[in-house]
């Protein structure tokens, strides 16, 4: 099926389909004798970026905490803890010898940028250029201060810092240190795509021939962009995790979205996630094309600093329309003003300006402020739908619902209540549904499912979607057109009225510089390396993006 088939949806039965004979022999390390664990190791080269990809809980921290020597592995014994002799036997192959006995050694320092960066202010002390300057063993501190744009955050301290200043102290403070392996756990959480491909260059700028350099990542086309060769693992999340043998980084990825390791005749995943919409859409969705709905240009000053300037735009029913700016350009003051929660400066109270239309609205920052079980907050919120049959296969279901319906919202994780908030979301009955950064605590999986939920339920229902999102992959793959923010983040800055697809990213990607080729297997779209011919020819004919 595709992404919008509205009566069948293929995300139903995620479900290991045929496992391997037997694991136990294999099994690197086990928490407890009834909790998860992990079979086997990313093996990682020197001089090389090794990916990591894989769902939420599959043991993706567990394995760098382990090759960073932090976490011995107990091989799934809980009588005695073995010793690294008999540790370093059961690995097959030759390259985690080698790679153990310079760790174990003392010789090679290993260091490693945290997934949860907003646990650094309760970490650190002083202010942002104190503790970086005192790390500066590399002298690196003059380019990574701007290559992050680390400038204007010197003098200020850790409780100050927003999400993505956090990652990009966090991602300098690696790079400054002089060490032999370096690792990024989910190094793109919070950053926009021009931070994100920022923070690509300055981890692949450590790479030399004698260093290790591990990478976990989400965004697939950062993932595809960072890495020389990728490991994907695989299991159930929770349960228990395996780590595949090393591919080249178009295969590990193919093989992560196919649920398939082919050299292994090895199935994990029912379906295979694919960017393409191959079924003509319903004759409705054609006709909605010609009903539009139009907004007046539209401006905003918040506080005293910013000021946004909407250019006047339209869209139609069975639209998704997708912002695309870097950080503070306005894009959640715009989506707030499409919500009805900020007044814009040009219009006079009561004028005719923005369409009467019904919106649901799923804020960028979430929090849990409901007090009680998911399933209290859906039966409170949006019963209707939470009862109904096709709501429940179409969105409930593949957002994973099910398993986390007792529990507390409080107690849930940021990519849990995240699957909630666009849960909740989808359910208000509304001709607009305003989405900004759904993407954001959710694994390479789910981003993918979020996606094809979002793209058929706004077919489904014939409504119009905002959307707000980083990752490139989820963006062009949800867009019908697009809106590009231009100008000076955080001072002056302009939203283009929704252009076509073509037009819209190829306008973006100009600003960012890069360009894109799609893969021929599933049409994801790829990042071309900076000044390779590809990247070259497309730039010289202005493509920067290629629809097929
Ligand atoms: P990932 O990074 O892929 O999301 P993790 O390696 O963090 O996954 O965790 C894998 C599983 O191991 C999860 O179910 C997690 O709850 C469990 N786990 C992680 N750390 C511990 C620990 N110290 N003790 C017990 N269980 C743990
Ligand atoms: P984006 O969503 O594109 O990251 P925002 O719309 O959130 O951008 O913010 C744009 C700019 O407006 C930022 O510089 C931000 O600091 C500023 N801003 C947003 N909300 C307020 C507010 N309530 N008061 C003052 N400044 C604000
Ligand atoms: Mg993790
Ligand atoms: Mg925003």
């Amino acid at each position: 099926g595709c992404g919008i088939c509205v009566k069948k949806c293929p995300f139903q039965a995620i479900s290991i389909v045929n496992l391997p004979k037997d694991l136990s022999t294999e099994t690197t390390h086990r928490y407890g004798p009834n909790s998860f664990k992990l079979h086997r190791l990313p093996i990682p080269r020197p001089g090389q970026v090794l990916g990591l990809v894989g769902t939420n809980g599959i043991g993706k921290s567990t394995a760098l905490s382990i090759l960073a020597g932090r976490l011995k592995p107990n091989l799934g014994r809980f009588d005695v803890q073995p010793g690294w002799p008999e540790i370093l036997a059961s690995f097959r192959g030759g390259e985690l010898h080698n790679y153990f006995e310079r760790i174990l050694s003392g010789s090679a320092k290993t260091v490693i940028k945290p997934q949860y960066v907003d646990r650094i202010p309760r970490q650190l002390g002083g202010s942002v250029g104190d503790v970086l300057r005192r790390k500066d063993e590399r002298d690196a501190l003059k380019s990574l201060t701007e290559e992050l744009e680390l400038a204007h955050l010197s003098e200020r301290s850790f409780s100050e810092l927003s999400g993505g200043e956090l990652q990009r102290f966090a991602i300098a403070l690696l790079c400054v240190q002089e060490a032999c392996v370096y690792m990024f756990d989910e190094p793109s959480s919070f950053l926009d795509v021009r931070q994100r491909l920022q923070a690509a260059h300055v981890i692949r700028g450590l790479n030399d021939v004698e260093n290790y350099i591990i990478v976990v990542e989400h965004d697939l086309a950062v993932l595809d962009y960072l890495s020389d060769f990728v490991c994907c693992l695989w299991g159930s999340a929770g349960a228990y995790g395996v780590v595949t043998m090393p591919f080249t980084v178009r295969e590990g990825i193919n093989v992560f979205l196919d649920g398939k390791i082919p050299t292994e005749n090895l199935r994990f995943r029912e379906v295979s996630l694919t960017f393409k919409i191959s079924e003509p859409l319903p004759e409705a969705v054609e006709s909605d094309k010609d009903q539009r709905y139009d907004y007046p240009d539209l401006e905003k000053t918040m506080g005293k600093g910013f000021g946004l300037q909407v250019q006047a735009g339209s869209f139609c029913r069975s639209e998704i329309v997708v912002m695309l700016g870097q950080n503070g350009t306005g894009k959640t003051t715009f989506i707030r003003m499409l919500a009805g929660m900020l007044r814009p400066d040009n219009l006079k109270p009561g004028e005719a300006g923005l369409p009467e239309l019904n919106v649901s609205y799923k804020p960028q920052s979430i929090t849990a402020k409901f007090m009680g079980t998911v399933r209290d907050l859906f039966m409170t919120k949006i019963r209707d739908a939470f009862m109904h049959p096709q709501f429940q296969a179409d969105v409930s279901k593949p957002m994973l619902i099910d398993a986390i319906i007792d529990q507390d919202l409080q107690t849930l994780s940021g990519g849990e209540l995240q699957r909630v908030a666009i849960v909740l979301c989808l359910g208000k009955p509304a001709n607009i549904y305003l989405i900004d950064e759904p993407s954001a605590y959710l694994d390479a999986e789910q981003r993918v499912v979020t996606a094809r939920v979002i793209k058929q339920f706004v077919l489904a229902t014939r409504t119009t979607a905002f959307v707000v999102e980083h990752d490139f992959i989820m963006a062009t793959y949800l867009a019908d057109r697009v809106v590009v923010y231009a100008g000076r983040p955080g001072i002056a800055c302009r939203a283009s009225s929704p252009k076509t697809v073509l037009e819209g990213m190829n306008e973006f990607l100009a600003q960012l510089g890069i360009t894109f080729r799609r893969d021929p297997q599933n049409f994801r779209p790829r990042i071309n390396k900076i000044d390779s011919i590809k990247d070259q020819e497309q730039k010289k004919s202005g493509k920067y993006f290629v629809l097929d």
